[in-house]
């Protein structure tokens, strides 16, 4: 019998990527498509030029059709991930009737505006980067178009080779209102877009109709996907400009103040919040090369003493929801080492404490921590936060986004598999 392939396509900020596994998860095909130019510009007021349909298709395409053909002819599932927040208008045949807004697009301040005077605190639609908001922009700007479905860019590319539009998945629509606790679109919601348009929601990983197309996920729970987190307490930082935390939960968390929200993953959820400390003060003060240099001189084992609280400007939400919070890196000392070590001390205890914030609120302390994103690569501070946090960290199993998807596409939904036990 031929070998079984599924495959993850990722469509993230700067291009595209595909991984192919087979029924054991090992890796047997990747390619990546780097669009010609950055994500697309915010698009000017209030004419077209939005999100590159045609280029993600092409490239979706391209990867695909260089697959050899054993693989090819033997996929027996492919799931898609893409940036969160990002919606475009079809019609019914799946044609954009819209510009795709960007999932970094602010132009739906107005709009966000209106959702925040009738949606619950906790709704994840809030803010002019929600795709509701984006939908109800879209709406107002377009008007006499056939549109038939509201789609967000994983929804429209897993279409594309479904063949059928109108689904997504529980994760893209919790910017676009939809309730994961209820498992409905709320009330609210369909008193502002007219119900037809909204895409039927299904579990990621759930198979979507009769082909091998199964319903995706956003980018970064996909990036969390493939880090090998899967059971209760299994926990994934990301330390990149910020530093972002992901936990599961047997309950949902929503604290808005906070900023603190939770995606469902099948019978689990997903908490997280983010603190606006991280790799962005790093670099304010030293580069990367420095960076590299000086890690080796650090002694994690002797604590500097220092209480940071490294910001780029003031303001903080998580684990402190305070918008008036000062930087605080000072003293400094004369030598770059300890300066540099209190800084990583201090956001290692900020880490800690956003850990503690959401056991506080009801997800597990950490029983494992994977770690992503440019921070992952010094050792020293590996060895603060094993020490301050007390989980064991792990290795991440895979760090692309689009892994994620390929295991999202080889699971029978994640509600009732291995994947999320
Ligand atoms: P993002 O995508 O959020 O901008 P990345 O995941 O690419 O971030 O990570 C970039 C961050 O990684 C930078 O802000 C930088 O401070 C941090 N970084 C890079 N190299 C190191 C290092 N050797 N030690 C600590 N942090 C580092």
């Amino acid at each position: 019998l031929p070998e079984s392939y599924y495959a993850g396509l990722d469509l993230g900020t700067s291009g595209c990527r595909l991984i192919v596994i087979d029924g054991n998860q090992a890796v047997q095909a990747e390619a990546r498509v780097i669009y010609p130019e950055e994500p697309s510009p915010p698009a000017p007021l209030p004419e077209v030029e939005g999100g590159k349909t045609d280029l993600w298709w092409a490239a979706v395409q391209q990867m695909l059709g260089e697959l050899p053909a054993a693989i090819r002819s033997n996929l027996q599932g492919i799931a898609v991930d893409g940036t969160s927040g990002t919606i475009l208008l079809t019609d019914a045949a799946g044609n954009p009737t819209t510009p795709a807004l960007m999932y970094n697009d602010a132009r739906a301040l107005e709009q966000a505006r209106r959702i925040a005077a009738i949606a619950p605190r906790e709704s994840g639609a809030h803010g002019a980067s929600s795709s509701l908001a984006k939908l109800l922009w879209l709406l107002e700007h377009y008007p006499d178009q056939p549109h038939a479905h509201a789609l967000h860019q994983a929804d429209w590319i897993a279409g594309k080779l479904a063949g059928q539009f109108g689904f997504s998945d529980e994760n893209n629509c919790l910017k676009l209102g939809y309730d994961p606790v209820r498992r409905a679109w709320p009330e609210w919601v369909k008193g502002l877009v007219p119900e037809r348009l909204l895409p039927k929601v299904y579990v990621p990983g759930e198979k979507i109709g009769t082909g091998i197309c199964r319903a995706g996920t956003t980018d970064s729970i996909a990036a969390f996907i493939a880090t090998g987190a899967s059971a209760l307490g299994d926990a994934v930082t990301s330390l990149g400009s910020t530093i972002a935390l992901k936990i599961i939960s047997d309950q949902p968390i929503f604290a808005p103040e906070f900023g603190i929200y939770s995606h469902r993953l099948g019978d689990k959820w997903l908490a997280g919040g983010a603190s606006n400390s991280g790799g962005a003060v790093l670099l304010q003060h030293f580069s990367r090369a420095a960076l590299e240099r000086l890690t080796p001189l650090l002694t994690p084992e002797t604590p500097t003493g220092l209480d940071y609280y490294p910001l780029v400007k003031p303001g903080e939400r998580f684990p402190h929801a305070d918008p008036q919070l000062q930087p605080r890196l000072t003293p400094r000392p004369a030598d770059d080492v300890p300066f540099l070590q209190a800084m990583l001390e201090g956001m290692s205890r900020i880490e800690r404490e956003g850990w503690q914030r959401l056991h506080e609120l009801g997800a597990p302390y950490p029983q494992t921590l994977r770690t992503v994103g440019g921070g992952s690569r010094n050792p020293a501070w590996m060895q603060m936060r094993a020490r301050l946090i007390g989980a064991p960290l792990l290795a991440s199993r895979h760090d692309e986004a689009a892994f994620g998807a390929a295991l999202l596409a080889l699971e029978e939904g994640v509600c009732n598999t291995p994947l999320l036990v």
